[in-house]
């Protein structure tokens, strides 16, 4: 079975776009490969930030990766900062990484231009990522389409590794796919932009039907219907592409007739995203309550301890190849 391996910030509870962009996806992927998924929390201190806030966040991430349905007796869940070959296997890559790759990166650029000093660990972030798939000699990896830059830096690192330690007829990493998630980008709720806590503009995933509704009444829709009475383009709406995410498809059809023949109002037409919307929501609060009560259960100490042992293997090897480490042999 061909291995997939993806990582999440432990951002706290999750919000519906990255419920819907990437966990969801996860979860159907789950039975399909042998499935590494991680709470990337390194990833998470290259900006300032409160210790006791992360960890309340990333307990919060775990509650609601296993609330969505992430099951471990199928799937690797693992906090990252637990496998210490993670930050291992990073050092060796830097080793490897032209630094030229790293200074291209959209991110680090985007990024480092709000900041005032830039600290090394943000260059450095996607050699970590590298290492985080490598680590487990990933074939695949779900990512949407803004992360295929940081993918192909890994496969640039897994070349430059096996070109130097490795031969053409038996590389010792493989460079991993894309496999690219299916729903497209989930804009947040004010149509401005990508879903993202830092804009303000979320539905968390654990939040009451009635905090739904708050946020989703006042939603940007299509701006050309000021009046009941004036027609609409669902495709421009991001409530009908939230349809698509929550509702069968005979109501993802009512919705694009009801909209461009003005049949009905906006918020007719979220009363019922939103009836849709809990149908799904229900259980998995439900579940994160129950996982609430079992702090055990969200430590993913099981998780770990799998992840580990695959990536102390890695280690071995590399360490043993590059003359780090007594040959075996
Ligand atoms: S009717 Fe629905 S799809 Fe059409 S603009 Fe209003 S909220 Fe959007």
């Amino acid at each position: 079975m061909s291995r997939i391996f993806s990582g999440i910030q432990p951002s706290g509870e999750l919000h519906i776009g990255n419920y819907l962009g990437a966990v969801k996806n996860w979860v159907a992927l789950q039975g399909q490969f042998e499935s590494i998924f991680c709470i990337v929390d390194y990833h998470a201190i290259t900006v300032a930030y409160e210790p006791a806030a992360l960890r309340q966040r990333r307990r919060e991430m775990a509650v609601s990766l296993l609330a969505s349905g992430i099951d471990p007796s199928r799937a690797t869940l693992f906090v990252q900062s637990t496998v210490p070959e993670h930050t291992e296997l990073q050092w060796i890559f830097n080793t490897v990484t032209p630094l030229g790759e790293l200074e291209r990166q959209t991110q680090f650029k985007d990024k480092s231009g709000r900041q005032e000093s830039v600290m090394a660990g943000l260059l450095n972030y996607p050699v970590l990522q590298a290492a985080d798939i490598l680590l487990y000699r990933a074939d695949s990896v779900p990512v949407g389409e803004d992360q295929l830059q940081h993918l192909e830096l890994s496969r640039v690192v897994a070349r430059g590794w096996n070109a130097r330690y490795a031969t053409d007829d038996a590389p010792y990493f493989p460079e991993p796919k894309a496999l690219l998630t299916p729903t497209r980008r989930i804009m947040g709720l004010d149509g401005q932009g990508k879903m993202s806590k830092s804009m303000g503009n979320t539905i968390g995933l654990l939040e009451s039907s009635d905090e739904v509704w708050a946020k989703l009444r006042p939603a940007m829709t299509d701006p050309a219907r000021v009046r009941k009475t004036d027609p609409g383009t669902p495709e421009v709406c991001n409530i009908y592409h939230l349809h698509k995410a929550f509702s069968p498809p005979e109501t993802v059809d009512e919705v694009a007739r009801n909209c461009s023949t003005a049949a009905w109002g906006c918020v007719e037409c979220k009363r019922v995203l939103h009836a849709n919307m809990e149908t799904e929501l229900v259980p998995i609060r439900a579940r994160a309550a129950e996982l609430r009560e079992r702090p055990a259960d969200v430590a993913l100490a099981t998780g770990a301890r799998r992840a580990r042992a695959t990536a102390q293997e890695t280690i071995a090897e590399v360490k043993e190849r590059m003359g780090l480490a007594e040959a075996a042999r």
